[in-house]
This record gives C-alpha cells, sequence and structure tokens, in this order.
C-alpha cells in the first residue's frame, strides 16, 4: 500500500507535492520520493518520512510545473533504497512512474521481461516492471497517439495481475493515469484552471485547492495532453472490487473513495458492532477506542449502546503507525512508546476497547494489558472488522498465511491468547452493510474470507510468501 500524486501544474509543483506527500504519509512510511521535469528528470528519493527524505537545498533542483510524488510502504521487494519510488525510463522519450498496488505476478513476468527482451532490472520493486512493461508498449505503438497510448495500456493490462493505480508523464506527451481493471486501489483526479492532479486520496486535492472531478473508474485511463486538453476511456469494464479494508484501517477518514466517505463508514461499522455486542450480555461502564482509526466506530458504538465514551489510551502522534511497519520486532517494541492509558479514566471500570481488526494478535495482547496495568477491573475487546484470516497479495503487506491469529483459532481462542474477558468480532454482513452505506455496491474482502477477485497462481503465491518471510 502506498500513495502518490502527479501535477500537471504551471509554476513549480515540487512544493505542492512536498505538502500533498505529507498529507499521504500515512499510507507509506518506509521511502518517499519526488520526480520533477524541466527540460530533464530531476529526482530525490530516499528510505523515511517525507520530512526526513526532503531538504530545504533538495527543491533548488527540484525545478519544473510537472512532477510526481511517492510514499512507500514495502509490498513486493526487500525495501530498500533502490525500490523508493518514482521509477525512470528513457525510451521512449523519457517517462516517470509511481503506482500503489502490488502487482501479484511480478516475479514470472520479471523474469521473463529479463529473458526474453534483455532489459535488466535493478530494484525488487513492482512499479520498475510496470515501467519497463509500459515503455516497451508505448514503443511498440510508436508513432505517439493518444489512441497508440490506450492500445498501449490494454497491453499493461494484459501482462500485469494484481492491484496497480499509476501515475506516470511521458516527456513532451503529457500525464498518463490509469487504474487496474478491478479498480482495487483508489484513484482520483481533479483540476484548478487548467492545471490537473491525480492522487490516491482527494484529502490532497482539497489542500491543493484543486477541484475533484472524479475517481478514475477501474480499467480506465486518464492521459493529459502538453495542451492541457484530458482525453480518458475505458478499456476494460469488468466488475469492480475496491478494497474493503481502506475504509476499515488504511485511508484517512476525511477521506472520500469511490464516492463513499470513509467516516460515514467507519460510523457504521460502529452502528453494526453494536449489533454483535448486543447479542451478549455484558456489563460494560466505558468504551474506548485504541486510537486513531477506530475512534468513529467507537464514538458510533458508544451512542448505540447508551455507554459512555472515554478516550483511555494516549497516542504519541510521533510515533508511526503499528501496523504499518515491515517487520515484527518494530511492532512489537513500538505499542508500548505509542500508547500510554489514562488511569483515571480506567480505575476500577469494565472497559470495551474499540479497535479496527486483529492481525497477529501480538498487538491487542499488549493493549489489553496495558489496560489491565492501568486498574481497569474487566478489559473486554471489540472489533469493527471480522476476523482477517487470509493474507492481502494486492498491497498490504499481512505477511504469510500462517500469521493470522484467526487462521487457525476459534474465537474463544483468539479470546484466551489476547487475555480478554470478551471478544466480539463484526460480522461480514455488517462489514459489508457498514461500507456500502447500503447501496448496491461489491468490494473486495478476500483477507476476511479468501475470495480472491484476481487469482494468483500457486507458483506466484510461493514467491511472495517466501519473499515475506525472508524479511
Ligand atoms: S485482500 Fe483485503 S486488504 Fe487486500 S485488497 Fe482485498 S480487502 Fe483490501
Amino acid at each position: 500500500m502506498c500513495g502518490f500524486i502527479g501535477i500537471f501544474g504551471k509554476d513549480d509543483v515540487a512544493a505542492d507535492i512536498y505538502i500533498s506527500l505529507l498529507n499521504i504519509q500515512h499510507r507509506g512510511q518506509d521511502a518517499a520520493g519526488i520526480v520533477t521535469f524541466s527540460n530533464r528528470f530531476n529526482l530525490k528519493k530516499g528510505d523515511g518520512l517525507v520530512r526526513d527524505v526532503f531538504k530545504k537545498k533538495n527543491f533548488s533542483y527540484l525545478k519544473g510545473n510537472i512532477g510526481i510524488g511517492h510514499v512507500r510502504y514495502p509490498t513486493i521487494g526487500r525495501g530498500t533504497s533502490t525500490d523508493a519510488q518514482p521509477f525512470l525510463s528513457n525510451v521512449p522519450y523519457g517517462i516517470a512512474l509511481a503506482h500503489n498496488g502490488n502487482v501479484i505476478n511480478f516475479y514470472s513476468l520479471k523474469e521473463e521481461l529479463e529473458k526474453d527482451r534483455l532489459r535488466v532490472l535493478n530494484s525488487s520493486s513492482d512499479a520498475e516492471l510496470i515501467l519497463n512493461v509500459l515503455a516497451d508498449e508505448i514503443f511498440n505503438q510508436l508513432p505517439f497517439s493518444v489512441e497508440g497510448l490506450y492500445r498501449a495500456v490494454e497491453e499493461v493490462y494484459l501482462k500485469l495481475k494484481g492491484s496497480y493505480s499509476v501515475v506516470a508523464f511521458i516527456k513532451d506527451k503529457g500525464m498518463l493515469a490509469f487504474r487496474d481493471p478491478n479498480g482495487i486501489k483508489p484513484i482520483i483526479y481533479g483540476v484548478k484552471g487548467d492545471s490537473f492532479a491525480v492522487t490516491s486520496e482527494d484529502v490532497v486535492l482539497h489542500t491543493l485547492g484543486y477541484k475533484v472531478v472524479r475517481d478514475v473508474l477501474p480499467g480506465e485511463v486518464i492521459f493529459v495532453d502538453m495542451d492541457r486538453k484530458i482525453h480518458h476511456k475505458r478499456l476494460r469494464e469488468e466488475k469492480p472490487y475496491p478494497c474493503i479494508f481502506e475504509y476499515v484501517y488504511f485511508a484517512r477518514p476525511d477521506s472520500v473513495i469511490d464516492g463513499i466517505s470513509v467516516y460515514e463508514a467507519r460510523l457504521n461499522l460502529g452502528k453494526e458492532l453494536s449489533k454483535r455486542v448486543q447479542e451478549k450480555s455484558l456489563d460494560i461502564d466505558l468504551i474506548v477506542p485504541v486510537p486513531d482509526t477506530s475512534r468513529p466506530a467507537a464514538v458510533a458504538l458508544s451512542e448505540e449502546l447508551g455507554i459512555k465514551y472515554r478516550e483511555g489510551l494516549m497516542k504519541n502522534r510521533y510515533i508511526g503507525r503499528t501496523f504499518i511497519m515491515p517487520y515484527q520486532e518494530e511492532r512489537e517494541e513500538s505499542v508500548r512508546m505509542k500508547l500510554s492509558p489514562v488511569k483515571e479514566e480506567l480505575l476500577g471500570k469494565k472497559v470495551m476497547l474499540v479497535d479496527d481488526s486483529i492481525v497477529r494478535g501480538n498487538t491487542s495482547k499488549e493493549i489489553i494489558q496495558l489496560v489491565r496495568e492501568a486498574g481497569a477491573k474487566e478489559v473486554h475487546f471489540a472489533t469493527s472488522s471480522p476476523p482477517l484470516r487470509y493474507p492481502c497479495y494486492y498491497g498490504i503487506d499481512m505477511q504469510t498465511r500462517n500469521d493470522f491469529i484467526a487462521m487457525d483459532k476459534s474465537i474463544e481462542e483468539v479470546r484466551k491468547n489476547i487475555g480478554a474477558d470478551s471478544l466480539t468480532y463484526q460480522s461480514m454482513e455488517g462489514l459489508i452493510r457498514a461500507v456500502s452505506c447500503n447501496s448496491d455496491r461489491n468490494f473486495c474482502t478476500a483477507c476476511f474470507n479468501g475470495n480472491y477477485p484476481v487469482p494468483i497462481s500457486e507458483v506466484d503465491l510461493k514467491r511472495i510468501e517466501i519473499d515475506r518471510a525472508s524479511k
């Protein structure tokens, strides 16, 4: 899971890209990069948070009115600095590219590309692979035309499997954006006068003063030529499978993705969760969110149940999100650094903690322990999503099939393992009702029920699991 912004503006765009990356930092904390174009590509990328990668001096050479920025969360690949995006290709014309998602046939396609086309990829990032496939296909369609570009992207769709929301700039031709045929990852564009911006979450557009035009549709290409004319064509009309976990956990609550408010979806998750809690005869004094993602769900749950809502856990804002950290040691170390209990609220109380999900259970266990140590009489646990049981191959690094606590355990066994007095999960139906806001929508729910919208071959699956396990 990553985030990106592409801007075709009037003046230098690096500062706007920098601000945008700060606004989508939650989508990736591993690496960041900006490329601008001013007769040549000017690139700066590196490991770490946006504020650590870019120094004031970098902006003296990040010149140009066209640029792309990216924050990286490692999915495929080693996660080293060579995997940071954007990537550049010299041929044809010169292309810069960044993406969000995960190409699931990365390893087989990379081997094919290196063997048949005598290329070498210098990173283990699927963005470099997408760039090379796209560059090849644009080359095959020369001389350049918009229709030729559409044909090139159609070929890309035939080759790449998985999720990919892509932004690219082709020197002297224009800015290009496209979304995989199932629309798994978000991508939205807006305009300000005749400036154009395309990004992962609409909050970025609002911050920059752009008017949101719309989400890029699954299987659609948007192309802005050098005269700033916007062309678009839907190349594939397959069943959409946008990621439901964006609404549960990943996206900012103030974002609207594919027409659904993330905040509203999270409130609905709390309302739906209240039905599950009411099925049990629990005596609860306080509803306490595990900050920050679950806050709207906890507010709605408290309203529905008529039980007091309190902030019983305080978050150190300057520690990164634990789930997003790629390595287990970092995750374990950071829970206590990240959260501290408000003893005055918790002492002697029967508390229900509300979180968005339980992955491995270690984090939940540690939080429950924290709250007990702060003097809570009972600690109940509720999650606004159903049990996570299957890995995501489309962009969230949920490790291998064996890492999910709910994979081979009953709910009672999970409860015992995390040390809660009771454990309440969201139902699958409740999740879908909540996120769809009762409209007729379809989502990817594979991490909950194993129904993968884009099938993955056993060979590719094994390669991804080996790669993840080796981290
Ligand atoms: S498997 Fe889960 S996290 Fe991955 S895209 Fe599907 S819903 Fe989202």
